[in-house]
C-alpha cells in the first residue's frame, strides 16, 4: 500500500480493481471474491469495514462493483447514466457474465454526475468504457477508473463503450495538469498528464 497526499492506494488482488481509500470514502470495491485480502489492507490502516461510509464506483463493471456489498453502511454513489446497471441483477452494463459470476442487485443512494463534488474531488464524467463513467479529480490526483491507465493504456470499448465518447473523453484529461495518475488497474504513477498524452496518442492511433 502507498499513500499518495490523503489518498491510500490498494492494489487490486486477481481480476480486482484497485481500490482507494479517502477517509471513510472507498473507490471502487473490487469483484469482493477477495474479502479477506481487502478487509486485512483495511486492518493495516486501522480502519473497519463498517467505518467505510461511502462506497464510490468508478462505473457499473463487475470488477469495480462486486465488492460493495462488502460494506453494509456504506452508501453507495454511481454516476446516474451506470447506476441503473447496478440495480439490476446481472445486467449487461455490469459485464458479470464475462467474469462468470453473479452480480446481485445494489441500491444506489446517490446518483452523481459531472461537477459534483467527493469529499475534496470533483466528479468528472468520461464515458467510453462505460456512458456513465467518471473520475475523481482534486486538481493534482487523477483518479481514473478504467477510463485511461498508467503507460498509455485506455480502456477497452466492447462492454457498453462508445469511440467517440472515449476520444472525448481522454481530449478532456489530457488537458488537466494531472499530477498523480491513479488508474483502476495496474500501477498508479506521477507524472500523470505524460501518461495521459500516451493514451490519448495510442488511442487516436489505433482507431
Ligand atoms: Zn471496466
Ligand atoms: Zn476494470
Amino acid at each position: 500500500m502507498e499513500k499518495i497526499n490523503d489518498v491510500v492506494c490498494i492494489e487490486g488482488l486477481g481480476m480486482d480493481s484497485n481500490s482507494y481509500i479517502l477517509d471513510n470514502i472507498i473507490v471502487d470495491t473490487g469483484t469482493g471474491l477477495n474479502q479477506d485480502y481487502l478487509y486485512s489492507k483495511l486492518a493495516d490502516l486501522k480502519i473497519e469495514k463498517d467505518d467505510i461510509e461511502m462506497i464510490v464506483n468508478t462505473h457499473s463493471h463487475y470488477d469495480h462493483t462486486g465488492g460493495n456489498y462488502l460494506f453494509s453502511n456504506a452508501k453507495v454513489a454511481i454516476h446516474e447514466l451506470d447506476a441503473p446497471a447496478i440495480e439490476h441483477e446481472n445486467d449487461p452494463l455490469t459485464a458479470s457474465a464475462i467474469f462468470h459470476h453473479d452480480l446481485k442487485r445494489h441500491d444506489v443512494d446517490l446518483k452523481i454526475k459531472d461537477g459534483d463534488k467527493i469529499g475534496n474531488f470533483k466528479v468528472i464524467h468520461t464515458p467510453g468504457h462505460t456512458p456513465g463513467g467518471i473520475s475523481l479529480w482534486d486538481e493534482e490526483i487523477l483518479i481514473s477508473g478504467d477510463t485511461v491507465f498508467a503507460d498509455g493504456g485506455f480502456g477497452r470499448l466492447d462492454i457498453g463503450g462508445d469511440h467517440d465518447d472515449m476520444e472525448r473523453s481522454l481530449n478532456k484529461l489530457r488537458r488537466l495538469d494531472v499530477k498523480y495518475l491513479l488508474p483502476g488497474h495496474g500501477h498508479w504513477t506521477d507524472n500523470g498528464k505524460e501518461h495521459i498524452e500516451t493514451s490519448y496518442n495510442s488511442f487516436t492511433n489505433y482507431f
